[in-house]
């Protein structure tokens, strides 16, 4: 029976699967990641609770993304050998300026996606494999892509400009904004269990390995911190966010980088890591006493309080922050350490609820904070099951 959706998340070294019935509000039957492909890649399995349904190792660079692929699928048609797949949800990272919602991946859509490969070099070249090899395994499923871009496409022009010369504009080179997943699961859940918010000014921080804030008025995207790529705004787990562009200049004209040790610096070797000289990883940050540990964290919670403070700005006001993402959700010191000092703006924390991780964490004040655990593979479930009519 083909009552099943397959969504499928290729980034540039994982993989990650779900299966979710094909229902207006799919309900997850399993989760799967591939990691580490190209190195000792290895596939886990676990049923909608979380428990773990299986686990292999696919060996030393034994697993590009056509074999990670096959090796999830296979695993999972042995847990859930009934469940037949009508549409397979895809994450696409780029959907440039024509994409606002979900799509139906054809031929043509599949080129025109192709084309925007030089924007998110990174990640639309993975993505599009995905699609190609999911495309190979069920042909008579309807395909439909979701891009981190398309919540973000109506951004007034202020916010969707650089201040460069016009002609960039016109040839694509705007503020897209990225995460945008994360944010549509957000709103969503403000909508439903959070109206008067929803109807608000809320500044929304995903916080990841990937980090971005969107200012978001109605349950509507204004304003994000990620710009042309995924580089811009906060810094990240390696990756550097807002820069001077005369840096890059500098490294490449007078300390003689070239333009492939750069990208690798802004991208691998910046942000959280590149600060402490540890890790990228928060936890081991927060559990690390070197001074440069604390000075990284620092760096990172002034930099997302400065960021609301320009989406307070950039909204007229501001009625409330969500938390989101693995560091937003779980980093009571990170939550704390970017509330405190924003007492001017209304923000009060209750430092209890906090730090147990509630779901409400202010003590009553202007603003509203909540931690909503974000779930972007739902999203897309959402959109393969809504493909299908
Ligand atoms: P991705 O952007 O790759 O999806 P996640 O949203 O899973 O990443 O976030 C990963 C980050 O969340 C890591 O920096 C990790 O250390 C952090 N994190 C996860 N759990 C905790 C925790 N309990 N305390 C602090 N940070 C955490």
């Amino acid at each position: 029976m083909t009552d099943h959706v397959l969504t499928l998340n290729a980034g540039s070294s994982s993989l990650k699967i779900g299966l979710f019935t094909a229902a207006a509000e799919p309900e997850v039957r399993a989760t799967g990641a591939v990691e580490r492909i190209g190195g000792a890649a290895a596939l886990t399995l676990e049923d909608g609770a979380g428990a773990t349904l299986g686990t292999r190792d696919l060996g030393e660079g034994g697993a590009d993304h056509a074999g990670a692929l096959d090796a999830a699928l296979a695993m999972l048609r042995e847990h859930f050998p009934e469940a037949g797949i009508a549409a397979v949800g895809h994450r696409v990272v780029h959907g440039g300026q024509d994409h606002d919602a979900p799509v139906r991946l054809d031929d043509a859509v599949l080129a025109r996606l192709a084309e925007l490969e030089p924007f998110a070099p990174l990640h639309q070249p993975h993505n599009l494999a995905g699609v190609r090899a999911a495309r190979a395994a069920f042909p008579e499923a309807v395909q439909v892509a979701c891009f981190d871009t398309a919540f973000h496409r109506h951004h007034p022009f202020v916010n969707d400009v650089f201040g460069l010369p016009r002609e960039l504009y016109d040839r694509g080179v705007r503020r897209y904004g990225f995460h945008g997943l994360s944010y549509d699961y957000i709103a969503g859940e403000l909508a439903r269990a959070h109206p008067a918010l929803h109807a608000g000014r809320v500044a929304v921080a995903h916080l990841g390995n990937g980090a971005s804030i969107c200012g978001m008025v109605q349950g509507r995207s204004v304003a994000s911190t990620m710009g042309f790529t995924a580089l811009d705004g906060l810094p990240m787990g390696t990756r550097v966010g807002q820069l001077d562009p005369g840096v890059v200049l500098h490294l490449i004209e007078q300390e003689g980088m070239s333009a492939a040790e750069v990208t690798g610096m802004l991208y691998k070797r910046s942000g959280l890591l590149g600060l402490s000289g540890i890790s990228n990883d928060m936890r081991t940050l927060e559990a690390s006493d070197d001074p440069r540990a604390d000075e990284a964290i620092a760096y990172f919670t002034f930099r997302i309080r400065r960021e609301i403070g320009a989406m307070a700005a950039a909204m007229e006001g501001l009625d409330g922050i969500v938390f989101t993402g693995g560091i937003g959700e779980n980093s009571a010191r990170v939550r704390r350490e970017v509330c405190a000092p924003m007492s001017w703006l209304g923000v009060a924390l209750d430092a209890a609820a906090n730090e147990a991780g509630a779901a409400r964490i202010d003590a009553g004040g202007d603003v509203g904070v909540l931690v909503i655990p974000t779930d972007e593979e739902r999203v897309i479930a959402r959109a393969a099951a809504a493909a299908l009519g």
